[in-house]
């Protein structure tokens, strides 16, 4: 846990987010500002900075948010038509927040080239 970060004051429950899943790895909570009908974020539990920081040691942690991801999209109702999941590393990447998250959009059709 690092206390200057958003996501981990998030986890540890000192700033309210719409939780809508958790497990002993995972965290979900609705985006802020949602960019698609559906648009669920999932946190790890630790505090990893980005993909670019991801060892081995955390590969618990990742298969963790694929599989929440897959539960939440069933939750959702947007399995059925599909999903996209993004990850956004550093700067370049659009990422904003420095704890490795996993972007679940889904609801209206993604188009690609993304972004
Ligand atoms: P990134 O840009 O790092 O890939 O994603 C960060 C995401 O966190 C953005 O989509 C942004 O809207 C969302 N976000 C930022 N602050 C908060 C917050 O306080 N609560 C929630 N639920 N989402 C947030
Ligand atoms: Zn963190």
């Amino acid at each position: 846990m690092s206390s200057d970060c958003l996501f981990c004051r998030i986890v540890a429950g000192e700033l309210p987010a719409a939780q809508v899943y958790s497990d002993s790895a995972v965290v979900a909570i609705r985006d802020i500002a949602p960019q698609a009908p559906t648009h669920v974020l999932l946190l790890s539990r630790k505090h990893i900075p980005s993909v670019r920081d991801l060892t081995e040691a955390d590969g618990a942690d990742v298969s963790a948010l694929f599989a929440a991801a897959a539960r939440i999209a069933a939750q959702e109702g947007v399995s059925p038509g599909g999903y996209r999941l993004v990850v956004n590393v550093g700067r370049d990447g659009g990422q904003t927040v420095d704890h490795l998250h996993v972007h679940l959009l889904g609801g209206r059709p993604m188009a690609w080239p993304p972004g």
